[in-house]
């Protein structure tokens, strides 16, 4: 395929905002590609060139994109940033300039995985003079693009695709591709949650497609967890009292505490299948997010390759500092400082880090994913040692409230935050939230049972006293994964500190968007002065929940406060879904 076809599919895309006639418009895309480039389509659709989950950033910013059009286009320095100032739009800008010189490349046959090598080769270039190299890459690229082209590719490595639609939409185009339907979606979640390559996925489709439906579903139920590439973390249930938890659990089950740290997936290759030395093992960590954190855990990394005596392993667990002298728990706010990327080694050494280990996914080129809790529990207790630096939970097996409760208390008197139940027959739901684990935590003894994760959308300019800060009020929304919407449950104007305030308009600034994002369902009377690309997280705390219509959600907080903002993908704000379950846990 032709990078001209792609921008012409891309441009349909972004005319419209109709769900529907994107899935539609996708899944033309995704049948006329071939299946050997069909992974770099639908990466590109997202603006990258690698999966989501993989630490492959452009590092370039718009003042580089506008040398690089200056130079591809022959015009003088500042006439790029003259349009692009004119327009508001790097793309336009781009089209503009191109135009006047590339207008008569109608057929411009430079190809999806050409274009594709050379924007991954932007990416890659590190080091000493790699400005210029990535600037004089990006140059010879547009120069060579008919003026659509143009458009797309100067907007890619600056995260400007915003072509208004996530990963579900692209499943959906999947599936529409099988059979004009978007029936096959829940096969596709279901091994996406366990490999969320959207790129490999497309491809295991695409190979076999002509065979038929039947063979493009069967192919992807061969997919199993690899090594490297992060599940999408399981995640639990609330229950209201320890009878609540019994009840969901046939009587009897596992009870961990629940530490309060950074929920980490810890992935181990040994040499033999990597090529690595003999001896050797690779270790990768993975944040809750999916995203590679594993230059930020040195510590964990050598604990790894010390402690862990296997092949190959996943493990899911939570990272914790702990105070050197009493042994004790820190809590998260001071754990979550190793999310700074500078000093690492020093902090590592004055907050030194344990991971919990509660479960094992995948264990020697077997998936455990759908073992029994007790089976998987039995090979952490295999691999892991209680006094090393990565060590199992905790575990009592019960059968009785009282227990439950006991060692619910004992959690807090050691500053956890409650604990969790597991099924003993429970299978590990990936990207689900399921009964097979269940939480009890603190907060649960106030009316509103938990804290609701919401993504900022959008805020207004301030008045009075908070005006010197830019932002008088915002608005926030969850995630619908249904509709692949955020919809809002509440305009906030109050419960932030001043720092508060400072930080919201500080990461607000960078995430500024000209026009509402298209997968925002917002009521009119909830309009902003500014929107916002969903990224931005916040955990709220607020009374309760109320019934309201002003928020399309339905549900809206009532006095609510900023507890903290939060490392969490948009997509995984607490959904309407559980909204309208906490909203029906308050009134127990
Ligand atoms: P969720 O993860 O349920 O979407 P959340 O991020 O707000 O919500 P919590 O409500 O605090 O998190 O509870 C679930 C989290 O608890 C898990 O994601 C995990 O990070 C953490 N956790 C701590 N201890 C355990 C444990 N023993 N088993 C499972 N998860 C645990």
């Amino acid at each position: 395929m032709t990078f001209q076809k792609l921008a012409e599919y891309f441009a349909q895309l972004e005319l419209t905002s109709s769900r529907n006639a994107m899935v539609e418009i996708l899944s033309r895309l995704f049948g006329e590609a071939e299946a050997s480039e069909i992974d770099k389509v639908v990466y590109l659709t997202q603006g990258r060139v690698a999966p989501l989950y993989e630490p492959v950033e452009f590092g370039m910013a718009e003042k580089m994109i506008l040398r690089a059009l200056e130079l591809a286009f022959g015009v003088g320095v500042g006439k790029a940033t003259e349009i692009f100032k004119k327009n508001g739009d790097l793309g336009e800008a781009a089209r503009d300039l191109s135009n006047k010189i590339n207008k008569n490349k109608k057929n411009n046959k430079k190809t999806v995985t050409e274009v594709f090598m050379e924007l991954l080769r932007i990416a890659q270039s590190g080091g000493e003079g790699s400005v210029e190299k990535k600037i004089g890459i990006l140059s010879g690229l547009l120069q060579e693009s008919d003026p659509l082209s143009a458009k797309y590719i100067a907007r890619i490595p600056v995260d400007k695709m915003r072509l208004g639609f996530s990963d579900m939409t692209v499943l959906e185009g999947l599936s529409w591709m099988m059979d004009k339907t978007k029936g096959n979606k829940p096969a596709m979640e279901a091994v996406y949650n366990i490999r969320p390559d959207l790129g490999y996925i497309a491809k295991q489709v695409r190979a076999v497609i002509k065979a038929g439906k039947k063979q493009a579903l069967a192919s992807i139920e061969e997919i199993k967890p690899v090594t490297g590439t992060p599940l999408l973390p399981m995640r639990a249930e609330r229950a209201a009292s320890p009878d609540d938890i019994l009840e969901n659990t046939g009587g009897r089950c596992a009870i961990e505490p629940k530490v309060d740290g950074l929920r980490t997936q810890l992935h181990i290759k040994r040499a033999q299948r990597w090529g690595l030395k003999a001896g050797s093992c690779e270790v990768r960590l993975y944040s809750r997010g999916l995203e590679n954190v594993t230059g930020m855990y040195p510590d964990l990394v050598a604990a790894a390759e010390k402690e862990i005596a296997c092949e190959d392993v996943i493990l899911d667990g939570e990272a914790i500092g702990y105070n050197p002298q009493s042994g004790k728990f820190l809590p998260f706010q001071e754990t979550v400082q190793r999310k700074r990327k500078y000093d690492i080694e020093s902090f590592s050494k004055n907050v030194p880090l344990k991971l919990i280990v509660f479960d094992c996914l995948y264990l020697n080129g077997r998936s455990l994913i759908n073992e029994p809790y007790t089976v998987r529990r039995k090979e952490v207790e295999k691999l892991l040692r209680k006094e090393n630096t990565i060590q199992p939970a905790e575990m009592h097996i019960v059968n009785d409230a009282a227990e439950i409760e006991k060692l619910f208390h004992a959690a807090l008197a050691k500053n956890l935050e409650g604990i969790m139940a597991k099924k003993l027959d429970g299978v590990y739901q990936a990207g689900a939230r399921g009964w097979n684990w269940i939480k009890y935590k603190k907060s649960y003894e106030s009316k509103l049972a938990d804290t609701i994760d919401a993504v900022v959308m959008g805020y207004d300019y301030g008045q009075g006293k908070r005006s010197k800060f830019g932002v008088g009020a915002f608005l926030v929304g969850v995630y619908d994964k249904k509709e692949d919407s955020f919809k809002t449950i509440s305009k906030i104007g109050t419960g932030l500190t001043d720092e508060e305030w400072q930080e919201l308009a500080a990461r607000g600034k960078g995430l500024a968007v000209s026009e509402k994002p298209k997968n925002y369902n917002v009521n009119k009377t909830m309009g902003c002065d500014v929107w916002l690309r969903p990224k931005l997280v916040g955990e709220f705390k607020a009374d309760e929940l109320t019934k309201s219509p002003m928020h399309t959600a339905g549900l809206a907080l009532r006095f609510p406060r900023l507890v903290r903002w939060r490392e969490k993908n948009p997509e995984d704000t607490t959904s309407t879904k559980e909204m309208e379950a906490i909203f029906k846990l308050q009134a127990k």
